[in-house]
């Protein structure tokens, strides 16, 4: 097979899709005014706003003034996470935070700081499989529990979390409950209404729609303080002139995700293809994360004696591009704190490889990948002073 370029890094970012181009283009030529001007150029403008939130609700089983647009997913969990706490302690006096061990950095550091502002914070443990221990839950909760964050799906593992039942814990503990669902929305079914949470958060680039976007839902009638103070866009939580090209691309990605969520079991049968051939035909490799509650496109293997980095660097001469631990981290070279958290020594969390697959991806792509793949890992291992070779 000759050489190609194969995008396997979906969980990190994805393209936008030319759909979502084209619903953003009106607003950035000659749909340009700013919703909040009363002439027609800006009732214009308006429109495009209140049908992007119409779309975008709608994907989502909530009502359009349950979702606030933010800069991205970072932003909506510290908003979610610091607001939600703040409102809780104000109202009912409740200081303590239960977050999981495998959480996204934004919602890891939001918990960090909530603790340099007196919060308490718990970090339930999660099996080795990556889902989370719900007895600990059970012992951890109480009437001081401010609010619960634990994500959906896993950027790293992809592991889908029980979200339902965890709301149901935190509410009867008479906690907010909050889920990031960055990873989840647009690979999976994702509906807040069933999850039954309070707030959830979500991010374009991670589903078709351009970097600098996402959404924060907040159930009605929970009113934690607003983000942003100004002029009060956002039903005043949020405040800033809406970037409108944004929020239509966010809201056609939203649309499009959830009309294309029938071919992600195209994607699931492509991954397992992936994952049987490694795992049947080369040696001392680890399977992470659960195999059945799992995103359909993550594939997260160790290969025991190679570094994850050389791996990455090899294959991207290939031209496959995949990730080793979590991009959010990999200007560090700590193994992944989600791969520890399963319980993963550190020699074998280094030697991780993240595959994330999504809708762009061919069959043509996995036979690429299978070419390639066991030579390079063959020959990181021949450089090995410690690899016992493959019989052993
Ligand atoms: C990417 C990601 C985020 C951050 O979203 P940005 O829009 O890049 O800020 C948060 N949580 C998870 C699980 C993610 O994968």
């Amino acid at each position: 097979m000759e050489d190609r370029f194969v995008y396997a890094d979906n969980a990190a970012t994805t393209p936008v899709a030319p759909e979502v181009v084209a619903a953003m283009t009106p607003y950035l030529t000659e749909k340009w005014g700013n919703p909040s001007s009363m002439y027609s150029k800006g009732r214009e403008a308006r429109r495009g706003l209140d049908e992007a939130r119409e779309t975008a609700a709608g994907a989502l089983g909530c009502a359009p003034n349950e979702l606030y647009f933010t800069s991205g997913g970072t932003e909506a969990d510290n908003w979610a996470l610091k607001g939600g706490a703040r409102f809780m302690r104000a109202k009912q006096g409740r200081t303590h935070v239960i977050t999981s061990t495998i959480e996204h950095p934004a919602v890891l550091r939001s918990c960090e700081a909530l603790a340099r502002e007196g919060f308490r914070v718990s970090y339930v443990k999660v099996h080795e499989n990556g889902i989370i221990d719900m007895d600990e839950l059970g012992r951890l909760l109480d009437r001081n529990t401010a609010i619960v964050a634990v994500m959906l799906a896993n950027n790293e593992i992809g592991t889908i979390q029980p979200i339902p039942e965890i709301a149901k814990l935190a509410h009867e503990a008479g906690a907010l409950m909050f889920t990031d669902a960055v990873q989840a929305v647009g690979s999976i079914p994702v509906n807040v209404k069933e999850l039954g949470v309070d707030m959830l958060s979500l991010s374009g680039h991670k589903l078709g729609a351009p970097k600098g976007i996402g959404a924060l839902y907040m159930r009605r009638g929970l009113k934690i303080d607003k983000y942003i103070d100004g002029g009060g866009q956002e039903r005043g939580m949020r405040s800033g002139t809406e970037n409108l090209p944004y929020i239509a691309g966010l809201a056609e990605a939203l649309r499009l995700a959830v009309s294309r969520l029938p071919d992600m079991e195209r994607v699931r049968a492509m991954r397992d293809r992936l994952a049987d051939y490694i795992l049947n035909n080369i040696p001392h490799t680890i399977y992470n994360g659960d195999r059945e509650h799992r995103l359909p496109g993550n594939l997260n293997i160790s290969f025991e004696y190679i570094e994850g980095e050389s791996l990455l660097l090899l294959l991207d001469m290939a031209g496959i591009c995949i990730s080793t631990g979590s991009a959010c981290s990999s200007n560090s070279l700590e193994p992944s704190h989600v791969l520890l958290a399963l319980g993963l020594p550190a020699e074998k969390a280094h030697g991780s490889m993240r595959v994330s697959l999504s809708h762009g991806n061919t069959e043509e792509d996995i036979d690429y990948i299978i070419e390639k793949l066991p030579g390079i890992v063959k020959r990181l291992r021949d450089m090995s002073p410690i690899y016992p070779g493959e019989d052993k």
